[in-house]
């Protein structure tokens, strides 16, 4: 008789899983973890629905060495892995990968050691097991860290206590991941246009039914005070919830705020927690102990096994989109996985997606708007500067009138804001002597010089030099000079400016972590700083009540680079900035800088016209046959050697498959025509609104020449990067 079988996808660069047998006795499941045999290793893998009927040579086949007492993946993340290697032809056991948390095992749990006051009498007395002991009087039992914290001794003063007798141990049960939100906890007074969205919202959460609704509101409105409503009614009914945001690391404030309504924090996931902390989340979301996830994209992976409901916070934030490995887009995944999970899923934005605002308007989604700041503050609108009629003086920044502004601000008490999407010192460092630029030697990209550290970087591959005292070029000495403004040299500007103000750079360089940037967002949050100048960092959901006036140095920044999302990116995020100021007691206020008002992302801007914006964009997006009325995907081939690259992307594109509508544009080289030494060729794929682009991606892959030596095809199906 031949064994029982089963099929086993392994976390590696393959599709088709393995078979295995079964050893007598053993029960598996699909979506179980199990430990199998591979070459000359083990290897953890995922028991695949589908799988043990095949006719396998008896004698070949190896068996499961063990089922693993991890949580088992649960069948809606199972066809979500599924259906994400088939959307974005990566191979199904990468994107497995990403549900086992990344690849790396929890470890053993670590025991935690309790101590409680015993009969013994000490054979000495000191002052600081006074201390100690003066704290443990009570009887009760703490962790043995946290008695020697609290009693402010160190832990070796507990330890010879328990040597003598005085103190015993007890091994205490181990830390839950996360503890219970109440959703009772201090629910808000609603407005009107809050309560009807919250409605909404909670209605959709009990229908236990797969539904999309975006959440359509000012800066200010009230969106996360909203959702929060759901996520109590998904918490009301025992259920689970997930938030995914787009910066987690820098959203403290987002954290505090949860505490406030539930009482205590969410689960966290993202990279910044520890692993073992990590797999304590894990092991608690799928036993269903943990009940709030807030986390970064990759808490879409989480062994959810009674979703409830799916808040997808910025929804139009770039930083959901995941680039290399498996490139994917964190929201339109989340849409899949509750789609399999049969939960709703709020998408939340005060500048919707182009994407998403066309599903709303085509009804696909549904739309719950608050047009109000909660409060009724007022967005500020922007005043245009022209840099072409009043710019600044050359070598300077700020505008004349800009100026004027931002010290009438400060003199009468508040802060202001200078919002410049450039990190460092200068964009360019070149030689005054012999015009040589300052080049990455890894990537066709200019070094960007950082005055704080000073060194020269690469913002691409992250290359560092110190800034050269004679040019490599000419050998001339101190002929270096910066060209163009960086957050860091717009401070100098500041300084010269406003010498008695205090004025800070808020960029992701800056040293000193997450703590860091934690400390100095509230500094500026309690009024301390004066004039912050900040990247698109700033504008993400802060909310700095002091904040009375925005400047945009350079709104032109990324507009007619050929990027198609160009002008919805500039949008957003000047639209984002804008919605920083004002939210407190002062009207806030706002100036663009820009060389061209009369653009039409300008003119809305300045207008505070959020609808024309949305006309003008789709209609241009439906002309040019771009998504969301189109679809796109991009192939980048690079290899060490640029014949190689460019010749297997011709080779690549005369096997292009055809197919009714579908054009194959390039190769061309990319714009970004080198990135850590590789080459790269670019190929963009059009294809029409419904097509299926996978299944003739898939084809034309298997038609296409086997690719050689170190090179590579990477493909993006719904790119949102056009470097
Ligand atoms: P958004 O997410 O739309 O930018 P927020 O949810 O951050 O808006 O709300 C903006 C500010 O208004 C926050 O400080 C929030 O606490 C406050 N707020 C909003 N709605 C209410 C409410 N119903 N009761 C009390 N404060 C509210
Ligand atoms: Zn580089």
């Amino acid at each position: 008789m031949s064994p029982r079988t089963v099929d086993v996808l392994l976390p590696l660069g393959l599709d088709t899983p393995y078979s295995y047998a079964v050893p007598e006795g053993l029960d598996l499941e699909p979506g179980d973890l199990v430990h199998v045999p591979l070459g000359t290793r083990g290897m953890i893998g995922c028991v695949w629905p589908g799988g043990g009927s095949a006719p396998v040579d008896a004698a070949k086949i190896k068996s499961v060495k063990a089922k693993l007492t991890f949580p088992p993946v649960p069948p809606d993340l199972l066809q979500l892995i599924d259906w994400m290697a088939d959307y974005t032809l990566a191979p199904k056991g990468m994107v497995l990968r990403l549900a086992l948390r990344h690849g790396e095992s929890p470890g053993p749990q670590r025991e935690r050691v309790g101590v409680r006051l015993a009969a013994g009498e000490p054979s000495r007395m000191t002052a600081a097991r006074a201390k100690l002991l003066a704290f443990l009087a009570d009887g009760f039992v703490r962790g043995k860290g946290e008695a020697a914290r609290e009693a402010g001794v160190s832990p070796s003063v507990v330890d010879g206590l328990v040597d003598d007798g005085v103190l015993e141990t007890v091994v205490l049960p181990p830390e839950p991941a996360a503890e219970t939100p109440d959703p009772t906890h201090a629910a808000p007074a609603l407005s009107d246009a809050q309560r009807l969205a919250s409605d909404a919202l909670q209605q959709a959460v009990a229908a236990k039914a797969f539904s999309v609704h975006l959440l359509d509101g000012v800066t200010g409105s009230g969106k996360t005070e909203v959702y929060f409503e759901a996520v109590a009614q998904a918490l009301a009914e025992g259920r689970q919830a997930l938030i995914l945001l787009p910066e987690i690391a820098l959203t403290q404030a987002f954290l505090d705020r949860f505490t406030r309504r539930f009482g205590v924090k969410p689960a966290e996931w993202h990279s910044g927690v520890a692993s073992r902390r990590r797999a304590r989340v894990l092991d608690g979301v799928a036993k269903g102990e943990v009940q709030v996830v807030a986390g970064a994209r990759s808490a879409l992976f989480l062994p959810f096994t009674d979703l409830g409901l799916v808040i997808v916070d910025e929804e139009h934030d770039p930083a959901y989109k995941q680039e290399d490995g498996v490139c994917y887009h964190a929201r339109d995944m989340a849409v899949v996985r509750a789609r399999f999970a049969r939960a709703p899923i709020v998408l939340t934005s005060a500048t919707p997606s182009i994407e998403t605002e066309v599903n709303a308007r085509r009804g696909r989604y549904g739309r719950l708007a608050l047009p109000e700041r909660f409060g009724g503050a007022k967005v500020p609108g922007l005043a245009p500067i022209d840099l072409r009629k009043e710019g600044p003086a050359r070598g300077r920044w700020i505008s004349p009138r800009l100026a004027q502004e931002v010290g009438e601000t400060v003199e009468s008490g508040g802060q202001a804001l200078l919002f410049l999407n450039r990190r460092g010192y200068a964009p360019l460092t070149l030689c005054r002597s012999c015009g040589h630029r300052m080049k990455c030697p890894s990537c066709s990209a200019w070094l960007v010089e950082h005055r704080f550290r000073r060194r020269l970087s690469c913002h691409h591959c992250g290359y560092q030099a110190p800034v050269p005292e004679v040019c490599p070029s000419c050998n001339t000495k101190d002929s270096l000079i910066p060209c163009g403004p960086g957050v860091e040299r717009l401070q100098e500007e500041v300084q010269t400016l406003f010498p008695e103000a205090r004025s800070l750079v808020l960029s992701s360089d800056l040293t000193g972590g997450i703590e860091r940037m934690r400390a100095e967002l509230d500094a500026v949050a309690r009024g301390e700083v004066d004039i912050v100048i900040g990247t698109q960092l700033v504008a993400k959901g802060h909310n700095f009540p002091g904040l009375a006036l925005v400047g945009v140095v350079d709104a032109d920044v990324g507009l007619g680079q050929g990027d198609p999302r160009a002008a919805e990116r500039t949008f957003q995020l000047v639209h984002q900035v804008a919605g920083r100021a004002g939210r407190g007691a002062a009207e806030g206020r706002g100036f663009l800088q820009t060389h061209m008002p009369e653009h039409p992302v300008m003119q809305a801007l300045v207008k505070g016209d959020r609808a024309a914006f949305y006309e003008t964009e789709i209609a241009a997006r439906q002309e040019a046959h771009l998504p969301p009325f189109g679809r796109l995907a991009s192939l980048v081939v690079s290899a060490t050697d640029g014949h190689a690259a460019e010749s297997h992307a011709r080779r690549l594109a005369a096997c292009a498959p055809l197919a009714d509508g579908v054009r194959v544009l390039g190769p061309a080289e990319a714009p970004l025509a080198i990135l850590r030494g590789r080459h790269r060729w670019r190929l963009l794929v059009r294809a029409p609104r419904g097509f299926d682009l996978s299944a003739y991606l898939r084809h034309w892959r298997a038609a296409a020449p086997k690719v050689t030596g170190n090179t590579r095809v990477a493909i993006d199906v719904d790119p949102l990067s056009f470097l």
